[in-house]
């Protein structure tokens, strides 16, 4: 049975949204593990509706005076096993569609690496890019009154995504503690250490995306090439910490360009780059390369680390990387994904590949509870085992089922999910 979420797309001929495509995508994983799970078809179509969903005008006060209207989302897609958890992106492509679908990705990925979560995600369809510090704090101020009412230690736990980073999260929990009226570190992960945010959490989502390259590498990781699209929170460290585990970096991109140099990149020179520029354009010590191209690269590694998306029908049949792992979310289309399994590429999937970020965004939420904080080591030990557990068990279900790395995942996670709700019953 396939489950059928409403759209609200109008039936055109027009192509189909890049949103409502990520949501198709993650219906199509769901629906696969559903099948394998023999799920009825009551638990089905539960699971692929996200529990709750906020759509809000944020009005934001520009410099120049003039007030715009931007769109925001909050979607809590499962509660069943925890609290809602998920990132806030600012995007301006972003709709209800990705929103729900990066939701639905959470629920799984949570329940795979055994932290008491559901799964969430928000959004608002703006480009930070194009907006001054204080427009942007405004835009989030306004964004978090309007999902006051959701959001919560014990409910549902922002975190950043793209477009999003620390000082974001301080003023979400500067505003959700000024309507309560006393400070409430616990509402969001992801925040500076000053304020109660982990040693370990910047950087936690690319050393997950090391732990899983190199587990699935299974070999000594010297010299083995890479290239990396997107250099922004976790494509730049993921670069970073497979450069020095001893990989060769080839190949980076991000928004505003690519470079490459077989011999080897400085991931260190390119990262103060970028910092100071802005982005990877102009980079003068590497050659220049297009977009599509870096995703083509002859190399033994691939990390996509951007948006969804990025490897589809079209481009996959030229990728040549023989293990891709998935830094970003959703990435990889289902049509993709078969003609690159097909082609004997192993794929480490989205909820496994970038687990870390939400890993250690469980370990400072239990510090918050406990008013504690951990040392780098006990976070990095933590996250090391969690990561090295889930993966474990990915690898022996698929080994044991013949299934690809992505559906023993989605098995896993979905199967807990469902588990939950079969305990818990049905109120009333
Ligand atoms: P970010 O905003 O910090 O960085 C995004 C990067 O992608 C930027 O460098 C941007 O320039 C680049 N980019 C955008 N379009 C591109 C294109 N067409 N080609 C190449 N590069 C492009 O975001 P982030 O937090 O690093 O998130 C990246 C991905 O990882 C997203 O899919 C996000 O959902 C996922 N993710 C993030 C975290 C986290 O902790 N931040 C955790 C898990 C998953």
């Amino acid at each position: 049975m396939t489950v059928m979420v409403p759209s609200t797309t109008p039936a055109t001929s027009r192509p189909v949204p890049l949103g409502r495509q990520a949501l198709d995508s993650a219906l199509f994983q769901f629906d696969q593990a559903a099948d394998h799970l023999g799920l009825d078809d009551g638990l089905r179509t539960m699971l692929a509706t996200p529990r709750r969903s906020l759509t809000v005008a944020v009005p934001v006060r520009r410099e120049n005076g003039r007030m715009d209207v931007v769109q925001g989302y909050r979607v809590q897609h499962n509660i069943s096993r925890g609290p809602a958890k998920g990132g806030v992106r600012f995007h301006p492509a972003t709709d209800i569609h990705e929103i729900t679908a990066l939701a639905m990705m959470m629920t799984w990925k949570c329940a795979l690496v055994g932290i008491p979560y559901g799964g969430a995600k928000g959004g608002v369809a703006v480009d930070p890019g194009a907006l001054t510090t204080r427009e942007l704090e405004r835009v989030t101020r306004r964004y978090v009154n309007e999902i006051l009412p959701l959001i919560g230690p014990e409910k549902d736990i922002p975190a950043p995504d793209v477009g999003t980073d620390e000082q974001t999260m301080a003023w979400i929990m500067d505003t959700y503690s000024v309507n309560a009226g006393y400070s409430v570190p616990g509402v969001v992960t992801g925040k500076p250490t000053t304020l109660g945010g982990s040693l370990g959490r910047a950087g936690a989502t690319s050393r997950g995306v090391r732990i899983a390259t190199l587990s699935a590498l299974g070999r000594d990781p010297d010299g083995v090439t890479v290239a990396v699209q997107g250099f922004g929170k976790v494509g730049a460290l993921a670069a970073q910490y497979l450069s020095d585990a001893g990989c060769r970096v080839v190949a980076v991109s991000d928004a505003t360009g690519a470079v490459a140099d077989r011999g080897g990149l400085d991931v260190t020179a390119l990262r103060a780059y970028n910092k100071e520029s802005g982005g990877l354009y102009g980079y003068r010590h590497a050659d220049a390369l297009t977009h599509d191209e870096l995703l083509e690269l002859d190399v033994d590694v691939l990390v996509p680390a951007a948006l969804e998306g990025a490897l589809t029908a079209e481009n996959a049949p030229r990728v040549r990387a023989r293990l891709i792992v998935e830094g970003a979310n959703g990435p990889t289309t289902p049509e993709a994904d078969e003609i690159l399994t097909g082609s004997g590429t192993t794929i480490v999937p989205d909820i496994l590949a970038n687990a870390g970020g939400v890993i250690v965004s469980y370990l400072e939420w239990v510090q918050n509870a406990q008013a504690s904080s951990w040392s780098t080591d006990a976070v990095d030990d933590r996250l090391r085992a969690m990561m090295d557990q889930a993966f474990g068990e990915v690898r022996a279900l698929a080994a044991a089922q013949r299934f690809t790395l992505r559906q023993a995942a989605h098995a896993i996670g979905v199967g807990r999910v469902a588990e939950a709700h079969r305990i818990r019953g049905l109120y009333p």
